[in-house]
């Protein structure tokens, strides 16, 4: 059995791991296509903090609490940096994170693509799935907002998506989310044919406006998706009307999708009116929920801990 899964970062990640627990009972196979719309360049280096994420996750080298970098982080470098004044100054660079960057950007510059990174990263941290980029082309999300020094207030200004996130909490005026890149990506080798020869495919409960529409967003990837033999099955990041965790509320705000599961669900719609999925799997506080054409079905969703998780998983693959 062959079992593809769409996937953001920390999210993506634990839902990974009960995925991984579950095809170990069953005995599949796990490829993960993993979003790169967050990757960024910062002090000259390839950071992905999507694959990364998944990779420290998958390979037992995450910080649980903090849910991004690595256990027993230490922050040398983000310290001598300030020192210089270097910016930007916001976002978390640890110094274990570092050699990962810099082995990363390091084979980029040498002209190795990113998949072919990725699996040499991989080779460190056997995640048990095969893990691939959706595309190795620039592919960055930017956010078009009215930027705080705006005093007119009409002036609008891309700014990169971890700079919206993380630097202002997403907590500016606000847009529309731009991909950058994405007309002319190709998906990366192996993700299509990996789409196409999938028994199933799941949607993992990421963010869908920032973790799952780049991937979306990639050409061939949704007619992959629309013309794969296999059933595809999301699985709602929305519980009871909000994000378990993150500001998923924001980004669906931006959209004008109503931060519910009926709303994420509408907003993938189904696979039969040209949409993606043929099956939503929803909390059990959602149940009721209805999306036209898709089978849904209510379930607990909280991934507590790999085993409720791969609890889910199994509803996701038996759903339709
Ligand atoms: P990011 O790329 O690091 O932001 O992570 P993802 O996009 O992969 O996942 C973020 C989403 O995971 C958020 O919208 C959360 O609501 C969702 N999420 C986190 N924990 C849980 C959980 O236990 N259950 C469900 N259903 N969703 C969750
Ligand atoms: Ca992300």
């Amino acid at each position: 059995m062959r079992v593809v899964v769409l996937t953001g970062g920390i999210g993506g990640a634990r839902f990974l791991l009960g995925v991984r627990a579950y095809a170990r009972e069953v005995g599949a196979e796990v490829t993960a296509v993993v979003n790169v719309g967050d990757d960024l360049r910062l002090h000259g280096l390839r950071v992905c903090p999507d694959l990364d994420s998944v990779l420290y996750s998958l390979g037992g080298g995450a910080d649980p609490e903090r849910g991004w970098g690595r256990t027993g982080e230490s922050w040398t470098v983000k310290t001598e940096l300030a020192a210089y004044g270097a910016e930007p100054s916001w976002f978390g660079l640890g110094d274990k994170d570092l050699a990962t960057h810099l082995v990363r950007t390091t084979m980029l510059d040498a002209g190795y693509p990113l998949h072919q990174v990725t699996d040499a990263l991989a080779t460190r941290w056997q995640p048990g799935v095969r893990l691939l980029p959706a595309t190795d082309d620039r592919l960055e999300t930017h956010v078009v907002v009215t930027p705080p020094d705006d005093a007119g207030g009409d002036g609008q200004r891309a700014i990169h998506f971890q700079e919206w996130w993380i630097r202002y909490r997403a907590q500016l005026p606000t847009h529309r989310f731009v991909f950058v890149g994405a007309e002319a990506a190709k998906p990366a080798p192996g993700v299509t044919e990996a789409i196409a020869g999938a028994d199933v495919v799941l949607v993992a409960p990421s963010n869908p406006v920032v973790s799952i529409a780049p991937i979306l967003a990639v050409p061939g990837v949704r007619e992959a998706l629309a013309g794969t033999p296999a059933p595809v099955v999301g699985v709602s990041p929305i519980i009871g009307g909000a994000p378990v965790r993150g500001m998923a509320d924001r980004c669906l705000a931006v959209v004008g999708v109503p931060c519910s599961a009926a709303g994420v669900g509408g907003l993938y719609g189904s696979r039969t009116t040209g949409g993606l999925l043929d099956g939503w799997l929803v909390a059990e506080e959602d149940a009721g929920t209805q999306v036209p054409d898709v089978t849904v079905r209510a379930v607990p969703l909280r991934m507590t801990d790999e085993a409720a998780t791969a609890t889910m998983v199994r509803a996701a693959v038996e759903l339709t």
